[in-house]
């Protein structure tokens, strides 16, 4: 039976989504306390990829993610769009975050989840940056054409590439699924605040059919569910609904699911593909 993977991308919801150069708020250490009791109430070890400026606001709390058994692993450190970036920006991002990283859980830090899946067709040389800023997997690549990113057609399954100026890395995409004649996004956040649960279970019972395993994403602010009660900063009444919906529903779905299937800490999974590079 597939082991699948879940990963929380560590940040604060108005920074990491409205506005990049805002300040973070104190709410996704809360937030991500909640994250860390529901995995330990199932005793399951996921993936966290922690943003650098999030682990600036809150040094411990990385401390206590990795102290709790978790992989610890780089969402980059200010999560501006790499679509956005140099190429020599772009490194400079993921050194910091790296560095800052490791230095306050002494562990090695290999795996990388971009801002907002911003690698795509339009950067594939992001890929080789993160393979020579010593970054052994990436989980990055949306497997669904998007409006703001995603690659149609791309393979949904992790395993080793090799980039265009010749490095090997694992590519590790979130779940996604086939149903009614189309690939379906299915792989966490929006998607597991829009589908119901049973449509979710679907999938995932698919990807047990396939051995395939299903790469989960999510974040702390989707374990907070007032936020945009308590948001008082002017926000477009559309943002204001997209970002707020499925959040009351969001925690119960990922216990279900942590009940029903088996997950592991992401490089635990990859460990097959990262041996062979
Ligand atoms: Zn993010």
């Amino acid at each position: 039976m597939a082991c699948h993977s879940i990963s929380v991308d560590v940040e604060d919801w108005y920074q990491s989504t409205v506005d990049a150069a805002a300040p973070l708020s104190q709410r996704f250490v809360a937030s991500t306390n909640k994250v860390l009791q529901a995995f330990a109430d199932r005793q399951v070890r996921g993936t966290f990829f922690v943003l650098g400026l999030a682990a600036e606001v809150s040094p411990q709390l990385v401390k206590d993610i990795a102290a709790a058994g978790h992989e610890v692993q780089s969402h980059g450190y200010g999560h501006a769009l790499n679509f956005d970036l140099t190429q020599e920006q772009f490194r400079q991002d993921l050194l910091r975050a790296k560095g800052m990283i490791e230095d306050l859980t002494g562990r090695e830090v290999f795996g990388y989840r971009a801002p907002c899946f911003s690698i795509d067709e339009r950067n594939p040389w992001a890929l080789d940056v993160l393979a020579e800023t010593g970054h052994r997997y990436d989980s990055s690549v949306f497997p669904v054409k998007k409006a703001r990113y995603g690659i149609d057609g791309y393979p949904p399954e992790p395993r080793v590439i090799t980039t265009s100026r010749g490095h090997k890395l694992v590519e590790a995409p979130v779940a996604c699924f086939d149903w009614l004649g189309k690939r379906r996004a299915v792989g966490g956040g929006g998607y597991f605040r829009l589908w119901p649960y049973w449509v979710i279970r679907k999938a995932w019972r698919q990807l047990e059919k396939l051995d395939r395993p299903g790469i989960v994403y999510m974040h702390p602010y989707e374990y907070d569910p007032t936020e945009m009660a308590q948001f008082r900063q002017s926000l477009s009444l559309k943002l204001r609904i997209h970002q707020g919906l499925g959040r009351t529903s969001f925690p119960r779905k990922v216990d279900k699911l942590l009940k029903e299937f088996r997950f592991a800490a992401l490089a635990e999974v990859l460990a097959p593909l990262l041996h062979q590079l």
